[in-house]
């Protein structure tokens, strides 16, 4: 009996990119139909987008019946998407990618080989990002460096969620159940030393669409991931404490001794409010980091479902599938 082609799932997140979903699966196909040692299936995660995204992936189905969709009941952002995705995906390797052509289909018949040859985890590095400014490529480097100073897990800078993981990495990385996840972090988590590849890669500009971090949205990834992986603001707020308790028996001293010994009584306002200010500053940035932290517990102990989905597999059967 011949023996079964294995299958790959290929996971794509999709926010409002109605006009990127039939370019990228005519390319996918352009890519992917000539490869007879495996079997795909695709799986469009419809992020709640409030375009055409969902009917544009419905009308692929139609034409090829190996077109999944997931479809979120609204907008749970790219890492919920991609959980999405991966919770629904039957394949003994899984590809994760985003829509808008910036994770070119070329390379994915390279990540098929190398599985093939034994690894179980093919990442690609991007050597450059053509949709991104000087400006916005500084931020995330500074981004990167402060994250790798402050946690212990070491988060490759230029990863992107492009990549291959074999079934056994996807069934572990589906045991995380935090609500709050990076994914990239999640993996630099679970890293192993052998049976990992790279591709380098260039990210093209998007084929159509803006991207949908701007600067605010990122700016909070970035402080989210800080507080996912690191303990270390919390160990920085008590040095702050440390510091300014020792400036203050500093201060004391002096005037102490400008007062009992020098016969020189400082004059006392203007220091008294700035040392007042200071140390409100200290308190309330204190405050802050700590309101941080127990902001995220609350969230994370009411163990709500990460999100809520529609499972469309072809031949317009369709299943509930809420509450995972
Ligand atoms: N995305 C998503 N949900 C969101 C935001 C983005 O599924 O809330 C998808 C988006 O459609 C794209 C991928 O995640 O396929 C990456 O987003 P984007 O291209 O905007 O990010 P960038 O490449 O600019 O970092
Ligand atoms: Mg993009």
């Amino acid at each position: 009996m011949p023996q079964k082609n294995k299958l790959v799932s290929i996971v794509i997140s999709a926010y409002n990119e109605e006009n990127n979903v039939t370019e990228l699966h005519k390319q996918l196909r352009k890519n992917l139909d000539y490869l007879n040692s495996v079997d795909f299936e695709f799986i469009y995660v419809d992020d709640g987008s409030s375009d055409k995204t969902y009917e544009n992936c419905m009308a692929l189905q139609k034409k090829d019946e190996r077109v999944k969709i997931v479809q979120l009941k609204r907008n749970f952002g790219h890492e919920i998407a991609m959980t999405a995705g991966m919770d629904y995906a039957k394949g003994d390797a899984v590809i994760f990618m985003d829509a808008d052509l910036q994770h070119p289909p070329v390379y994915i018949p390279q990540m098929i080989e190398l599985w093939q040859q034994g690894k179980e985890i093919v990442l690609t590095k991007r050597l450059d990002n053509k949709d991104t400014s000087g400006l916005y490529k500084l931020c995330a480097k500074t981004f990167y460096w402060l994250l790798n100073k402050l946690s212990d897990t070491k988060i490759m800078e230029s990863a992107p969620d492009f990549r291959l993981l074999d079934r056994k990495y996807v069934d572990f990385l589906k045991g995380f159940n935090e609500q709050d996840r990076l994914f990239r972090g999640l993996l630099s988590w679970i890293l192993p030393q052998e049976n990992v590849a790279y591709i380098d890669f260039v990210a093209p500009q998007r084929f159509s669409g803006e991207s949908k971090y701007n600067f605010a949205k990122s700016l909070r990834l970035a402080i989210n991931s800080i507080l996912q992986f690191s303990v270390m603001p919390l160990r920085i707020a008590t040095y702050l404490g440390l510091i300014t308790a020792f400036m203050a028996v500093v201060l004391g001293l002096y005037v102490f001794v400008e007062h009992f010994f020098l016969h020189n009584p400082t004059p006392g306002y203007a220091t008294i409010m700035v040392s007042v200010m200071f140390l409100g500053a200290v308190q309330l940035i204190c405050l802050g980091i700590i309101g941080e932290y127990i902001g995220k517990i609350h969230i994370e102990v009411k163990k709500r479902p990460l999100y809520m989905a529609d499972y469309v597999a072809a031949k317009g059967k369709k299943r509930d599938k809420k509450d995972i």
